[in-house]
């Protein structure tokens, strides 16, 4: 058989396995889609404002997914994967799209925990049972954490996250990234983490990084921390 050939039959081969084109449309993954806030955009004021809730969600969290879609679009079985395991394991994908993908799937992950992990102030509930328990052991207390995680929040330099993570050496640990970076990726577990980019804060806090974590303790969603540490 020569070169043409084989084309010939291949394009054949191809064309008997092919689905048809309607229900390869309908098959085909939609990819990652934008959650909504589970409260409306004002109801973490006076912490955070709802102009900066509005960009922060509508604008800087939808373009992570639609450029997450982008960068998975030749890559379907992926685009239908949890959001957690593309975090995960982004390492084994195609070197050329590893970044778009680190960068834009741990966005559209951070952010879609960042949302659950806050409550309208004085919903939140507070640390109580094992967590507080943990956070007692790992810290000396609830103070102990908050300086603790403070001091990482305000000493990541640039854009980044801090976190509260399950320990290894002690029950929970503290714990800063870089970027959009999850400690997931890294085999850890968050149960809390904070937003420290300037699109978080700077409209109401300007430079005011420090202002911004303390008043962003009152809107701490403990009630939903403290079923994430309870299923760990
Ligand atoms: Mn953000």
């Amino acid at each position: 058989m020569n070169r043409r050939e084989l084309l010939r039959a291949t394009a054949g081969a191809a064309a008997l396995l092919a689905v048809p084109a309607a229900a390869r449309s309908q098959e085909k993954p939609k990819g990652f889609t934008l959650p909504k806030l589970p409260y409306p955009p004002e109801a973490l004021e006076p912490s955070i404002d709802a102009e900066t809730m509005t960009i922060h969600h509508d604008k800087h969290h939808q373009a992570y997914v639609d450029n997450l879609n982008k960068a998975l679009a030749d890559q379907p079985e992926w685009l239908a994967k949890p959001i957690e395991e593309v975090v995960a394991n982004y390492k084994k994908l195609p070197e050329a799209i590893q970044p778009a993908v680190r960068n834009n799937g741990g966005g559209h992950l951070n952010h879609s925990w960042f949302w659950q992990m806050m409550a309208k102030p004085g919903t939140g509930g507070e640390p109580k049972g094992e967590l507080l328990k943990a956070i007692e052991a790992s810290f000396g207390s609830l103070d102990g954490f908050k300086k603790e995680f403070t001091n990482a929040a305000l000493t990541q330099f640039g854009s980044g996250w801090a976190w509260l993570v399950v320990g290894k050496e002690k029950p929970l640990a503290v714990a800063k990234t870089a970027n959009q970076d999850n400690p997931i990726t890294e085999g850890g577990k968050a149960i809390l983490g904070i937003d420290v980019w300037e699109h978080a804060y700077y409209l109401k806090y300007r430079n005011l990084r420090a202002k911004y974590i303390e008043a962003w303790f009152a809107v701490v969603n403990w009630n939903f921390v403290n079923e994430l540490y309870a299923k760990k």
